[in-house]
Parts: structure tokens; C-alpha cells; sequence
């Protein structure tokens, strides 16, 4: 027995059982948990039953010697029932009926874990499962009354009901099922009601993480309805999940989470972006990433999901994720042709330089207006024709790249416009570097896409 508060001079369960057994009526399962801690592969009705056979030998020799009379034998055999109530009939030919249990009113047995076990399995099947947990919900009254008889009499040995339960259950559908408990991450969770004994049943979404590519312009992340109820662009990336990925897994809906998200006109090209996409309420599970990728392999969006996530990377994603080096090729023009010598000037002087961006004028109403300081870290430009350029830009996550082109009133500072001192005007943006760190297999993705 491990456990350094059992001190085994205090325990005798006999005689802890006889006590109670005098005050309390107990089934075999009640009785067993008190002494729950004491012995390894036992069931509490097995230990139940032990005590209360040993209890039946101890009465008798008692009775036989005149220690006890008739009345106290009867208190016994109507609290404990067989193999007392047994004994008193043997003795004076008079069947009793023993009272129904404190705590459970006889409600625990062994049918009542099959019967729980075989519902769970049939529900855990049809959602795929593999992998669960129980839990138990208890009404206050049966768990005051459990804790009653424990206290009586200061028992460290005992376990809770909804343990016994949560256990038992559990040990049927693994044996006889082949399910696995998961005390981190089940597939799904069931909570027994012990009142009514209905099921409810949580189902855990299933987790991928990967990366997207957008290779259109105007293609939203969520599905973006406006004031007047109009759809106010053609396609998302949530539509493309839902479309492609609902069926397959039967689920209620996809949603996705990615680290930052660039604006609605710009692509996303390059290294992709990385993703988590999670599968809500999926009544299959068993789905191989080869075939996923194959579906999710279309042009116009493009996912490429490397291996089950979790919600620690969500969080990486949302925070930390966030906040990489990202880079971006963005097409602009300015008010008049510019010479090599104030190009080579934009690009040094934007050369590892701290940027004070307000909160652009354009997302103001969505976005409370704050200060931010964003590095960039380097600018590269390139004549395209005329007064066209393309910039390659790197910088932190979260500088709203447009703005440092156009300056935003003097909101982003400093920026192209006031380097250049002449108007400079995005034309499109394209991120096409989003830095990871371990968490997502990026390699993994090139590696599908270029094969294919
Ligand atoms: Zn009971």
C-alpha cells in the first residue's frame, strides 16, 4: 500500500466496518469504498462482501458465546444483508429484508457499469472515437451522504463514488472494447448523469496544423458579411475548409486560426502562412493526412496540413507566432520617377530603423488606436517601369506594411513618403515570407507541394 498518511496501526476494517454497519445500511460496493486504498485488484464489492463475511463469523461466535443477543444480530443483518441477514435466518428461522443502501440507494452493481459501459461504447462509436474520458455528475444529496458515513469515521482509505464509477466503467470499455482512456486530450467525454442516468456528451474537435496559400486577391478569412446582409467578398478560406473538408469528416463546421492575417486584397504566397484547423463536432476521426493534402491541393487556396495540433499552438499562433519576422513584396508607385541615388537613400534609411505606427485610419472602427513600434529590418527595391517599383520589405509582424508606403497622415512614421518627400502609393501587396519556429513542419509542405 503507498500512501504515507496510512498508518496501518489505526486501520482494522473490521471493526471500522462493524461500527458502521451498525448505523449505516451499505451495500457491498458502499462498504468496499470506504476501504478503497487497502489492497490492489479488488473490486469495492469484493471487498464489501470480504468484510461482511468476516463480520457474519465474528457475530455468530459472538451470539454463540451470549455476547450478543437477537435484537443486535438484526440491526447487523438489516443494515449489511447477505451473508447476515443468512446467518440470523439459520439461527431463528425468520427471512429478513435488508434496508437499501445510504449512499446508493443499491443503485451501484456490477449490471450498473456494464449497462453504462455498452451506452458509452455504442455513443463513442458513432463518433468515431478512440479515445475517451468519463466523468460523473452527482447530485449534492448523494455525495453528502457519502461524505457522512466517511467522516463518521475519519477514514483516509476511502474513494469517492464518482470515482468508483468513473473507474469501473472505464476498465469495461477498455477491456472489452478496446478504447483508451485519455486524461489529457480524449476524443470525446462523457459525463454520466447519476440522477436520470442520460449521457452527455462533449466532443472534443480534432486539431490539424499546417500552412495556407491564397493565390487570388479579394479572398477573405472568414466568411464577411456586411451591414446591409450582402456577402462583401467572393470567397474565404473558412468557405474553402468548409466546402472541402465537412463532408469527409461529417463535422458541424470548420473554423481555422492563423498566425496574423494579411489584408482581404493581398496574397499570401511564398512560404504560406501557418494554420491550425479545427474540426468541429466530427463524427469521423480515422482521416490520413495524405488524403486530406490531396483534397486541400487546389490553386486558387491552397492548405497543406503536416500533423495533429493542439491548443498550446493555437495560443503560439495567436501570441508569440505572431509577433515573427514576416516579408512582403509589395508593388507601388510614386509621384515622379525616382533616381538610383534616393532609392539606395529609402533602403538605407529604412535599413534596421524602428517604425511609430498609429493604428491605420482604414481599420480605425474595428481597432482601438494605439502606438505600436515595429523594426524593419531591410528594404529592397526594384524599378518596374516608369514610376512603378517593387519593394521587398522585412519586418516585424503587425506593421501594417501599405501604411509605411503612404505614411497615413503621418500616422506611420518613418515611412516612403516622407524619406522620398513626394507621394508614394501602394499597389499590391503579397506577403510572401511568414517566419515558424519548430511547432509546424514547414519543409514538410514544400516537400508535397513541389512533388505535385
Ligand atoms: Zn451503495
Amino acid at each position: 500500500m503507498t500512501g504515507s498518511n496510512l498508518q496501518d496501526n489505526k486501520i482494522d476494517p473490521l471493526t471500522k466496518a462493524r461500527e458502521i454497519l451498525r448505523n449505516y445500511p451499505l451495500c457491498d460496493h458502499c462498504l468496499g469504498r470506504l476501504f478503497a486504498k487497502m489492497g490492489l485488484e479488488l473490486g469495492n464489492d469484493e471487498r464489501g462482501k470480504a468484510i461482511k463475511t468476516l463480520l457474519a463469523m465474528q457475530l455468530h461466535v459472538e451470539h454463540r458465546n451470549g455476547k450478543i443477543d437477537r435484537e443486535e444480530l438484526r440491526k447487523y443483518a438489516i443494515n449489511a444483508g447477505d451473508p447476515i441477514t443468512r446467518l440470523y435466518a439459520k439461527i431463528y428461522d425468520e427471512e429478513i429484508k435488508a434496508n437499501k443502501c445510504y449512499v446508493c440507494g443499491n443503485k451501484i452493481s456490477r449490471e450498473y457499469f456494464n449497462k453504462h459501459a455498452e451506452k458509452i461504447y455504442r455513443m463513442l462509436k458513432e463518433y468515431d472515437a478512440s479515445t475517451f474520458l468519463i466523468g460523473v455528475s452527482l447530485p449534492q444529496e448523494v455525495s453528502l451522504r457519502e461524505l457522512e458515513v466517511a467522516s463518521n469515521l475519519n477514514l483516509e482509505t476511502s474513494e469517492s463514488i464518482k470515482n468508483e464509477i468513473k473507474r469501473e466503467v472505464g476498465k469495461i470499455i477498455k477491456k472489452k472494447y478496446g478504447l483508451e482512456p485519455d486524461f489529457t486530450y480524449p476524443d470525446v467525454v462523457v459525463i454520466i448523469n447519476y440522477s436520470d442516468e442520460t449521457l452527455n456528451v462533449i466532443i472534443n474537435p480534432l486539431l490539424f496544423h499546417g500552412v495556407y496559400w491564397k493565390r487570388g486577391r479579394n479572398i477573405s478569412h472568414t466568411i464577411w458579411i456586411s451591414r446591409s446582409g450582402v456577402k462583401e467578398y467572393p470567397y474565404s478560406i473558412e468557405e474553402f475548409l468548409n466546402d472541402n473538408l465537412n463532408k469527409i469528416f461529417d463535422s458541424e463546421k470548420i473554423i481555422h486560426h492563423a498566425s496574423g492575417r494579411e489584408d482581404v486584397d493581398a496574397r499570401m504566397l511564398g512560404t504560406g502562412r501557418p494554420i491550425v484547423v479545427e474540426v468541429k463536432k466530427p463524427k469521423r476521426r480515422k482521416v490520413s493526412l495524405e488524403e486530406l493534402n490531396k483534397i486541400l491541393h487546389k490553386q486558387l487556396i491552397e492548405v497543406c496540413l503536416t500533423g495533429k495540433s493542439s491548443h498550446s499552438v493555437i495560443e503560439y499562433l495567436k501570441g508569440e507566432g505572431s509577433k515573427k519576422t514576416k516579408i512582403y513584396k509589395l508593388l507601388f508607385y510614386t509621384e515622379k520617377p525616382l533616381e538610383e541615388p534616393i532609392i539606395r537613400k529609402l533602403e538605407l534609411e529604412l535599413k534596421n530603423r524602428i517604425i511609430n505606427q498609429r493604428t491605420p485610419t482604414r481599420i480605425l472602427r474595428r481597432k482601438k488606436d494605439y502606438l505600436r513600434k515595429k523594426r524593419v529590418y531591410e528594404v529592397k527595391i526594384k524599378k518596374i517601369h516608369g514610376q512603378v517599383y517593387e519593394a521587398l520589405i522585412k519586418c516585424d509582424g503587425g506593421l501594417y506594411v501599405k501604411e509605411l508606403v503612404h505614411c497615413d497622415n503621418g500616422r506611420t512614421s518613418p515611412c516612403f513618403s516622407e524619406i522620398l518627400k513626394m507621394g508614394a502609393y501602394p499597389i499590391e501587396l503579397d506577403v510572401i515570407g511568414v517566419e515558424v519556429d519548430g511547432y509546424i513542419n514547414v519543409e514538410k509542405c514544400y516537400e508535397y507541394v513541389h512533388q505535385s
